[in-house]
C-alpha cells in the first residue's frame, strides 16, 4: 500500500512503480477526500501510459459511499474496493455500505470487505457482549471479539451478496495486531467461509519486529493452507523503502517454498572456524549481485528465480550444504588449506584459489545460470 498524498499523482505514479519493480501485484491506494478520488483516474492513467499494468486498489473509510457516487471515473479507474465495515457509518451503516456495493457491482469491480480490529463494528460488538453475558458460563472477552471480527467479515459479505455482489466477487480480511490474535481469529473464519481471504498482520511495527511477527502470522496461517493474498504492514523507517513490505512479503513465501522470487543464498552464520570476514563479504556480495542481475535474468532466463546458491565458511558444512544447492563454494576456515571448492549440481566442479575468488565463482555462476535457465524455457533443466 502506498503512503503518499493519492492527490499528488506524481508521487504516488512514482511509488507504485517502485512498489511494482520491487515485485508488488497488487497495490492499494487510501481515497480519502475529492482530490484523492479525482487523481485516481489520473494516477492509473500514468501509469497504463507507463507500461505499468498492476491492478489498483481503493481504501475506502467514512466517505467511500460519497466519494463513489460523486466520483464515477474513480470508480470505474480502480480495480476493487475495499471497505472497513467498521467505518461506514454508525446509523446508515448498512446503507452506505450498500451503496459502496451497488457501485461495485454497476463497475464489475471486486469488493474486499477488511474487518480490523481497530475499528471494529462497535455496535456488533456490543450486541455479542450482551449475548455472551447471558451463556452460562460465559466465554472469555478475547473470544467474543474474535467471534465479533468473524461475524462482522460474515454479515458483511451476506448483506454485499444480498445486494447483488457476485460471491466471488467477494475478498475477505480480518487483521489483528498480535501474532497470536491473528493465528486465532483466521482459523476461526476459514473453515466458515470459502471467499478469498486477505491476510496481514496490521500495524506490525518497525525494522525486526515488524518482520518477525509478520512472518510468523502470516507463515503458520500459509502453512495451514489459509490465505490467497497478503500484504506486509512496516513502518517504514523515515526516509526508508516503501517497497520493503515488498520484499519481506516475497521472502516469507519464498522461504514457505509457496512462491519464487529470486535466487537464495545459503550461507552459515560463521564461528570460531573461521575468523576472517572474507565468507560474510563474500555471501553479501553474491547476494548483492543476484538482486541486481534480476531484472535482466527474470525475463532472459525464465525459473532462475528458484536456483539456490551455497557460500560457507568452512569444511564442516560447506561441502554438505553446498552439494544440495544448484551452486556452491565452501571458503576455507581458520586452519584450513586455502582453497576453496565449488559444486554445480551437486558434484566438485572447480576449486578456487588465490585473489580473485569472488570474481571467479561469479563468472562460474553466470555461466551456471545462461545455461541451466536458457531464453524461452520456463522449467529449469536442474
Ligand atoms: S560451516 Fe564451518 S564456519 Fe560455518 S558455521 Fe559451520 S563450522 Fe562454522
Amino acid at each position: 500500500m502506498t503512503n503518499t498524498d493519492t492527490a499528488d499523482v506524481d508521487g504516488t505514479v512514482r511509488q507504485v512503480t517502485e512498489l511494482v519493480e520491487a515485485g508488488s501485484e497488487l497495490v492499494r491506494v487510501t481515497v480519502n477526500n475529492d482530490a484523492a478520488a479525482l487523481a485516481v483516474p489520473e494516477i492509473v492513467n500514468q501509469l497504463r501510459g507507463d507500461g505499468v499494468t498492476v491492478p489498483i486498489i481503493g481504501d475506502f473509510h467514512y466517505n467511500g459511499h460519497l466519494l463513489l457516487t460523486k466520483h464515477p471515473a474513480c470508480a470505474a479507474a480502480l480495480a476493487k474496493y475495499r471497505i472497513n465495515p467498521g467505518n461506514v457509518g454508525a446509523k446508515r451503516r448498512d446503507e452506505n455500505f450498500s451503496t459502496i456495493v451497488q457501485i461495485a457491482i454497476d463497475h464489475d469491480k471486486p469488493v474486499r470487505i477488511g474487518v480490523n480490529w481497530g475499528s471494529l463494528d462497535k455496535a456488533l460488538l456490543t450486541e455479542l457482549m450482551d449475548a455472551n453475558a447471558h451463556r452460562s458460563p460465559p466465554r472469555d472477552a478475547r473470544e467474543v471479539m474474535f467471534e465479533a471480527m468473524v461475524e462482522s467479515a460474515m454479515r458483511s459479505a451476506a448483506l454485499a451478496e444480498t445486494v447483488g455482489l457476485g460471491h466471488d466477487q467477494i475478498v475477505l480480511s480480518v487483521k489483528m495486531s498480535l501474532v497470536q490474535d491473528l493465528v486465532d481469529v483466521y482459523r476461526m473464519l476459514a473453515p466458515l467461509s470459502d471467499h478469498v481471504l486477505h491476510l496481514g498482520l496490521t500495524e506490525a511495527g518497525m525494522g525486526t519486529k515488524g518482520v518477525v511477527a509478520s512472518a510468523a502470522a502470516v507463515g503458520v496461517l500459509l502453512l495451514d493452507g489459509i490465505g490467497d493474498t497478503i500484504r506486509i504492514s512496516l513502518t517504514p523507517a523515515p526516509g526508508g523503502a516503501r517497497a520493503e513490505e515488498v520484499r519481506v512479503a516475497q521472502q516469507i513465501l519464498q522461504s514457505l517454498g509457496l512462491r519464487s522470487f529470486l535466487p537464495q543464498v545459503t550461507a552459515c552464520p560463521g564461528c570460531g572456524r573461521t575468523t576472517s570476514t572474507f565468507f560474510q563479504e563474500m555471501a553479501e556480495q553474491i547476494q548483492d549481485y543476484l538482486c541486481h542481475q534480476m531484472p535482466v535474468w527474470r525475463g532472459a532466463h525464465p525459473g532462475v528465480e528458484g536456483m539456490r546458491v551455497a557460500v560457507m565458511g568452512c569444511v564442516v558444512n560447506g561441502p554438505g550444504e553446498s552439494k544440495h544447492a544448484n551452486i556452491g563454494i565452501s571458503l576455507p576456515g581458520t586452519a584450513e588449506e586455502p582453497k576453496a571448492p565449488v559444486y554445480v549440481d551437486g558434484e566438485l566442479s572447480v576449486t578456487l584459489k588465490g585473489d580473485r575468488i569472488v570474481d571467479e565463482f561469479l563468472d562460474i555462476l553466470n555461466e551456471y545460470v545462461a545455461r541451466t535457465y536458457p531464453a524461452g524455457d520456463p522449467v529449469p533443466a536442474s
